[in-house]
């Protein structure tokens, strides 16, 4: 029997675009973004007590991939994007309803608005649930995952002089810590796994208002070409 669910607000986030969000929440402590409350959720009385919380759990929908038809294995990017696994062992934006988790940090509380980090969510996306995370239930000790035990390797990122000067200045006028920003997220290695990019081949996407750019002068490095405002 299908159910309908109303989203309670949506998210305004960093990353405009999907390619580059890191993979899991937590993996880019600089990725900010701001959940606005919608009506009757924007009142006060909804959020007495959050304050208490350092962290909250996030039930949204993947609203930029939503199918028709379910899928029941996917290849997960994490896996080289070659290997099939079924959808309920992975983390897979291609869900049976589409809908995500992620923890994230609540750094304050404004009315109707919070303010989250370490956050892996496109803008614009709906959200349908909070909840305070919970230590003592949702930190298991002897957790393990055979699929996917430990965080991404993460690959060197450098930057040439004149894009290093650009993401300063654009960080100043955002407010935004945004060379640690396109660090962290670009040290995960975006690229699909089964690209080997030559240093010819540039690659970008778009952090708040500024494209970012770089390339692979070999595969397992990025320099931070330009970083400009758009
Ligand atoms: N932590 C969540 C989970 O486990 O359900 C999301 C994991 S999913 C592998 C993370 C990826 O989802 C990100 O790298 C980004 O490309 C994609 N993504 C984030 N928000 C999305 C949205 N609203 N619609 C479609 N894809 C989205």
């Amino acid at each position: 029997m299908p159910y309908t669910v109303t989203p309670i607000g949506v998210v305004r986030s960093c990353f405009k675009e999907k390619f580059a969000i890191p993979r899991q929440p937590q993996l880019a402590p600089a990725a900010r973004g701001i959940l606005e409350l919608h009506p009757p959720f924007d009142q006060a009385h909804a959020l007495e007590g959050l304050e208490q919380v350092s962290h909250v759990w996030l039930l949204f929908l993947f609203h930029q991939a939503l199918e028709a038809e379910p899928r029941l294995r996917v290849r997960p990017p994490r896996l080289g994007g070659n290997r099939m696994v079924g959808v309920f062992a992975t983390r897979s934006t291609h869900r049976p309803n589409g809908i995500g988790q992620s923890v994230v940090r609540l750094e304050r509380i404004e009315p109707g608005r919070l303010h989250l980090s370490g956050i892996d969510l496109l803008d614009g996306t709906p959200v349908l649930d909070i909840k305070p995370y919970v230590p003592y239930a949702d930190a298991v000790d002897d957790a393990h995952n055979g699929l996917a035990n430990d965080a991404p390797e993460l690959i060197p990122v450098r930057w040439t002089e004149t894009s290093l000067e650009q993401a300063r200045c654009e960080a100043l006028r955002l407010g935004e810590p945004l060379q640690a920003l396109i660090e962290q997220c670009l040290a995960q290695d975006p690229r699909p796994a089964y690209q080997t990019p030559t240093p010819e081949r540039r690659y970008g996407t778009r952090l708040w208002d500024v494209e970012v750019r770089w390339h692979y002068p070999d595969p397992a490095s990025i320099t931070v070409v330009e970083v400009l405002r758009v």
